[in-house]
């Protein structure tokens, strides 16, 4: 029986065990932590019973994934909710930009601008399961789609604040900053609306949904289709060398391109051990989950229903502040991301203590301590929170990257949202997920289509592994 081994159980290294699996190998995943899952576990970590996210929260791509979506998931328990809001942008004032599943509720939302907001998401959102399934491929291939490819890339390619002049008022410029925002990126720069884009139009197309139970639910629904295929899952297991690794046919790594480099060791040719040692990472991410008595005071009444607010103020606050952590210093008003997802989920709460979920954009490796900013954000536009805190849990860059090793100096997303690396991640090559090594494959969110939990860089490097068998 063909054999391959999978470094690591993030949703990339479990979405290619499960196509590795169900085609018929024999699949070893090794993970190094004692808990599977990658950016997808949850816990409790403040208050018994109280479950949070310890990664990632909010799951459009995942729920739209092209491979995802054709795994009976539902079956191992995975259940996706929809919050009330998708996501909400509070300015000092009082008002909001307001993100809705619905076009039609963000559209009358968004007032004057409505109308330029239908015409850039509406054609796209209809035409979601198109554009997703060529815009998680690589880029050097023929699209399936080329047309709605075509209409997305001509908005996707513009740096967000060339975009943000379709809209005059103050609510649309912000929410489009915010969302923009998760480029982890100066938004000045070509290419920097293409997350943006994308995770609004999923917005409309899927939702910003949560996974019922914590996103843990997702590892655990791949592993139960893994195990289901014959496959195993060894936690604990820190992979350092090739050489420590039993006999394999395959072998794909859920991991870094540095940490690839450091396993492969001189097996590497040197042409790709030098583009992945050069690959560039992205700034940090601060995190601070929260036990909170009554939930968040928010001012802005739209706030209370959202599962994400964006936190940053006008458009200028949260360009400068991205641009000025893309410069390594830190903005004394970071831009910072709230997960309400027990709106959606109330099985996470206990009583009236709700989880809540929040981390600051700052500098790759920075040292210092964001808490009291994550806090004086929160109470800028919920007077009160501070008082309702009951516990909390600080992860600084360093403990992200001791967390997860994968996260190199805070970095969340596997790396700098440049444009050449929007582009072409890890390295310019046909196939980006080969090594050079014959069956040896990176498959981390370094590859495209990039960060997420949607499971494609997995799926795409083990369909690249079956055709070489
Ligand atoms: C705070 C935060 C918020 C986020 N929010 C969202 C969100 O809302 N929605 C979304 O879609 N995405 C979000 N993300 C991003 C998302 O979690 C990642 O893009 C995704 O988890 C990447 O998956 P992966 O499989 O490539 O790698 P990872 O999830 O990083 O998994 C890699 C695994 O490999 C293991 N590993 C590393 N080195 C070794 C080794 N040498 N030997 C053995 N095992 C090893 C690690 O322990 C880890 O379990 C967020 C991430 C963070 C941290």
């Amino acid at each position: 029986m063909t054999s391959a081994i999978v470094v690591g159980s993030g949703p990339n290294g479990l979405a290619a065990a499960a196509r590795l699996s169900r085609a018929g190998l024999d699949v070893t995943v090794l993970e190094a932590s004692d808990a599977i899952g990658g950016g997808t576990r949850s816990s409790e970590m403040i208050v018994p019973g109280l479950v949070h996210d310890h990664c990632s929260a909010f799951h459009p791509i995942a729920a739209g994934s092209p491979y995802l979506s054709t795994l009976p998931l539902a079956e191992h328990g995975l259940r996706w909710l929809q919050p009330a809001l998708d996501c909400a942008h509070p300015l000092d004032g009082g008002s909001a930009g307001v993100l809705s599943r619905s076009i039609d509720r963000t559209v009358a939302a968004l007032g004057d601008d409505g109308r330029r907001w239908r015409q850039l998401f509406g054609p796209l959102a209809a035409n979601f399961d198109d554009i997703i399934a060529d815009a998680t491929q690589p880029i050097l291939r023929i699209p399936r789609h080329p047309v709605h490819l075509a209409r997305f890339g001509a908005g996707a390619a513009l740096p967000a604040t060339t975009l943000a002049r379709l809209w005059s008022t103050d609510e649309a410029k912000a929410l489009w900053s915010g969302v923009a925002a998760h480029a982890f990126y100066r938004l000045d720069r070509p290419f920097t609306s293409a997350v943006g884009m994308m995770l609004i139009v999923a917005a409309h197309a899927e939702g910003w949904l949560v996974a019922e139970g914590g996103s843990q639910a997702i590892a655990d629904a791949l592993a139960a289709e893994i195990r289901a295929h014959g496959g195993v899952i060894e936690t604990g297991q820190r992979v350092t060398s090739v050489d420590d690794l039993p006999p394999h046919d395959v072998l794909l790594l859920d991991v870094s391109p540095s940490i690839a480099a450091d396993i492969l060791g001189d097996r590497l040719p040197a042409r790709v051990a030098r583009a992945y040692r050069r690959y560039r990472h992205g700034p940090g991410a601060f995190k601070v989950d929260f036990a909170v008595e009554h939930g968040v005071p928010w001012t802005a009444p739209e706030c209370r229903e959202a599962g994400t607010v964006h936190l940053g103020g006008d458009i200028d606050e949260v360009v400068a502040g991205e641009l000025a952590v893309h410069r390594g210093t830190m903005p004394e008003r970071p831009f910072v991301l709230i997960g309400q997802q027990y709106l959606a989920d109330p099985s996470r709460s206990v009583g009236d203590v709700h989880p809540l979920w929040t981390y600051a954009h700052v500098p790759n490796g920075y040292t210092g301590d964001v808490t009291e900013a994550i806090i004086t954000q929160i109470e800028r536009f919920a007077p009160g929170f501070r008082d309702r805190i009951v516990g909390m849990a600080v992860r600084s860059t360093t403990d992200m990257a001791r967390y997860n090793p994968n996260y190199v100096g805070g970095d969340i997303i596997g790396g700098a949202s440049s444009p050449a690396q929007i582009l072409f991640r890890p390295r310019v090559a046909l196939d980006p997920y080969a090594t050079g090594i014959p069956r040896t494959y990176l498959c981390s969110a370094s590859t495209p289509p990039g960060a997420g939990a949607h499971g494609m860089c997995g799926a795409n490097a083990a369909a690249r592994a079956l055709a070489s068998l």
